[in-house]
């Protein structure tokens, strides 16, 4: 087996700590934002310059990936690091989001926050789901072209052994944050029976697949916003032990209160076992990240960076702009003076507000190199400052410029 996780320095009085997951297509230093390729290419920017920008890792979908191309295809090819001409390690989730996103949340809000959204904005009426979930697993319906698919806790395991990534997720069911309590327990049940059979595939997969590189499995931690479905989810899991396989980390999922982050991933992280890795699924607001490294986490992925850069939205330390306004139209400086990305280094607000009022290409591929730069680096920073041993003056700094200007700072 080629998967390990090192922990280098844990710091004193809090759950942060500073580490080295080490995969089959290389190391990934932790605390890490993981940028995301959902169809195996981060939107309008090349492999080469995701690298260049400090970029370790990349997250693609497996649900996506496996209405096209095809699993089948990036096996062929080699696995996905391979096929997407990305020089180091991957993951791939497992699924068990698209069933939210597709089926009680379809064509609703994903809330963030309990308080802000009523009940029929977040559940999608039965008729109205592309997907059903049962105990056995989720029928789904393909948005591509309205084709019928299932994917079983064993389907989602050999659909991600195929696409080949270093680290892979457990099949889960993610709720949200108003499903009743009954549902949640319910959903939570069912997700601990996914986990075992998981395993189960995991492990014959990995024996009838021999000569292919170890594929890590996380478990994934659900229970919403309740501190015992949470609490127990983290035990029942970090402790799960199959036919001789347990999980090689974690990834905690699901409806998250933005209020309430620190409070959920502090429940979890204190029970899971502390010599594996925890992801927090989906998280990327500079705010959350620092709740999430200081409360246990060791990676990150979320698609906001790429995806509001195309709207023109960038981060810099004076907050989030939108660079489509027309008092950059002669602001010749770089989106972030403090930044060292290639777009900050080669080009000016005045001329991002050009290509995005023009709608060229370029304005998506330049503000994305920019977003995900100030991502990676923002966590790479908070990497360094836990060595150094000064993360609270870090994070002090930090938020008192960004959110102080940005005067908003949620997405
Ligand atoms: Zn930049």
């Amino acid at each position: 087996m080629s998967f390990s996780f090192d922990i280098k320095k844990s710091e004193s009085g809090s759950l942060a700590r500073v580490g080295t997951i080490n995969t089959p297509h290389g190391p990934i230093q932790t605390p890490a934002f993981i940028p995301v390729g959902t169809k195996a290419t981060v939107k309008s920017v090349l492999p080469e310059s995701m690298k260049d920008l400090g970029s370790q890792a990349l997250l693609s979908n497996a649900y996506h990936l496996y209405l096209q191309p095809g699993s089948d295809i990036l096996d062929e090819a080699g696995g996905l690091a391979q096929f997407m001409n990305w020089p180091g390690p991957t993951f791939t989730d497992s699924g068990g989001f698209q069933v939210l996103s597709l089926g009680v949340g379809f064509k609703k809000v994903l809330a963030m926050d309990a308080q802000t959204f009523r009940r029929d904005d977040v559940i999608a009426g039965n008729k109205d789901r592309l997907a059903h979930v049962d105990d056995e697993g989720v029928t789904f319906k393909s948005h591509l072209d309205g084709s019928m698919h299932r994917f079983t806790p064993e389907v989602s395991m050999q659909v991600q052994h195929q696409i080949g990534a270093d680290i892979m997720f457990a099949f889960d069911e993610c709720t949200t944050l108003h499903n009743t309590r009954p549902y949640q327990e319910l959903a939570m049940d069912r997700t601990y029976a996914w986990a075992i059979r998981c395993l189960d595939e995991h492990k014959r997969l990995t024996e009838e697949r021999v000569g292919k590189p170890y594929q890590a499995l996380f478990g994934v931690i659900q229970g919403a916003q309740y501190e015992d479905l949470r609490k127990k989810a983290a035990t029942d899991l970090g402790s799960l032990e199959s036919n001789g396989q347990s999980f090689d980390g974690f990834g905690i999922g699901g409806a998250l209160d933005k209020g309430q982050l620190g409070t959920i991933v502090s429940w979890v992280n204190e029970i899971l076992p502390e010599d594996k890795p925890r992801h927090l699924l989906g998280i990327g607001a500079p705010e959350d990240l620092f709740v999430g490294v200081e409360n246990g986490c060791d990676t990150f992925d979320c698609v906001l960076a790429s995806r509001i850069a195309r709207t023109s939205a960038v981060y810099t330390m004076e907050g989030r702009f939108n660079l489509s306004n027309s008092r950059f139209k002669r602001d010749f400086t770089p989106i972030d003076s403090e930044c060292d990305c290639y777009t900050c280094t080669h080009y000016t607000r005045a001329y991002m507000h050009h290509v995005f009022r023009g709608k060229e290409i370029i304005s998506a591929t330049l503000a994305t190199i920019h977003n995900e730069r100030f991502i990676v680096r923002l966590v790479d920073q908070m990497r360094q400052a836990l060595l150094d041993g000064n993360f609270a003056d870090m994070k002090a700094d930090f938020l008192g410029r960004y959110l102080h200007r940005s005067g908003q700072s949620r997405d």
